[in-house]
């Protein structure tokens, strides 16, 4: 039985987690849930579970919930050392991170530096301090496992496989809701950027997929998670889906995985890892489909995706900045302060103003992404 700790249990990827788990009720258990605010689910969640530890990030919720959770025997806890407390439980072998945006990474460092197997759906912590954590998880004995759909392919078809057989990793983009389509990016509206032909996912990671700059945080993932080069990473778009990730290797032959367009699929590979389970997840049925598109991404109308390039060609802390100025240009478009065309022009602007630090240590990283968004604040 596999104990399992989910840090972000309230949002999409925590609910799918949560679905896998209850469908293998003989191989994973939970032992600890965490959540930012959403009390009331949390308490469901928690009642159905029975974990030994829950987490409400904001306090005055958390007080509510732990009256309610203390006659189960359930201890709750609170804020940034609540969620710390959460990411290193001693029962949990594995801990997945499904918290949106870069709130994540201290909780995910604590879990890696206790050595546990750090199952990652959440990029942007990976985007920041990949090379810190990878340094960490090899020193502890800790393993980063993805969660996000393309790696997840990616780490299936290179199992077992040397690194030096690797020629490129390709990574596919649905291309999001404007790919294709003659649309004025200054015009484009929170409801249309929020309404993904394919998957169904948060507000931020899906204004990501309109921007394509969710693509760009992911080329900068696949190089830490596979510790390959820039140049060892494609792009293509594949509006359809199904193909989530292709490897070349150096004899030319290719890999690719292939799955419907559902988080459980990434979920539970991350879960049973190295086994398979079973589950009610619908077939493929390549002959419904019939037609695989792909195309080259256009950089042009997509400059996001060449930010995320450009972010890690300069290094250091420049992905920390990318990934902070973006988070603030998307939350601003979400509050409808700055127009969909605006999201690169603000990130690049503040791009250009920072001086990168090499091997940065986690206060300078962090230091760097407070910068960011103070710089992102201020854009007009
Ligand atoms: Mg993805």
């Amino acid at each position: 039985m596999k104990q399992v700790s989910i840090i972000g249990s309230t949002g999409s990827i925590g609910v799918n987690t949560l679905r896998v788990i209850e469908a293998h009720p003989e191989e994973l258990s939970i032992v600890a849930l965490a959540a930012r605010r959403n009390a009331e689910l949390l308490l469901e969640q928690a009642k159905q579970f029975r974990p030994k530890l829950v987490c409400l990030f904001e306090a005055e919720e958390a007080r509510w919930l732990e009256k309610r959770l203390k006659r189960l025997g359930i201890r709750t806890v609170t804020g940034e050392e609540g969620l710390i407390a959460a990411s290193t439980i001693a029962s949990a072998d594995e801990v997945v991170f499904a918290m949106a945006g870069a709130r994540g990474l201290k909780p995910i460092l604590a879990a890696v530096q206790a050595g546990k197997i750090v199952a990652i759906a959440n990029k942007e912590p990976l985007v920041m301090a990949g090379e810190l954590l990878r340094k960490e998880a090899i020193r502890r004995n800790a393993k980063l496992i993805p969660i996000d759909s393309e790696h997840s392919g990616l780490w299936q078809c290179l199992e077992g496989r040397a690194k030096e057989t690797i020629k490129k990793l390709i990574l596919t983009a649905s291309g999001g809701p404007f790919f294709g389509r003659r649309i004025d990016f200054g015009k484009v509206t929170v409801r249309q950027a929020l309404r993904h032909p394919r998957w169904k996912m948060g507000p931020k990671i899906t204004v990501d997929s309109a921007t394509l700059m969710n693509k760009g945080l992911e080329v900068i993932e696949a190089t830490h998670l596979f510790d390959v080069s820039l140049d060892q990473v494609d792009v293509v778009i594949h509006p359809e889906a199904v193909v989530h990730a292709l490897v070349e290797f150096v004899d030319g032959a290719q890999l690719a995985q292939l799955g419907i367009t559902d988080m459980r699929l990434p979920i539970q590979y991350a879960l049973s890892y190295p086994m398979r389970f079973q589950n009610s997840v619908p077939s493929l049925n390549l002959t419904r489909i019939k037609k695989f598109h792909f195309f080259k991404p256009d950089l042009k109308r997509f400059p996001c995706l060449a930010l995320g390039y450009e972010a890690k060609r300069r290094g250091g802390t420049m992905p920390v900045v990318l990934n902070a100025a973006n988070e603030i240009a998307v939350y601003k478009f979400l509050a409808g302060t700055l127009a969909f065309s605006k999201i690169p022009k603000l990130i690049e602007q503040v791009m250009n103003r920072h001086r990168p630090v090499r091997q940065a240590t986690l206060s300078q990283i962090l230091q760097a992404d407070e910068w960011a968004r103070r710089e992102a604040e201020v854009y007009e």
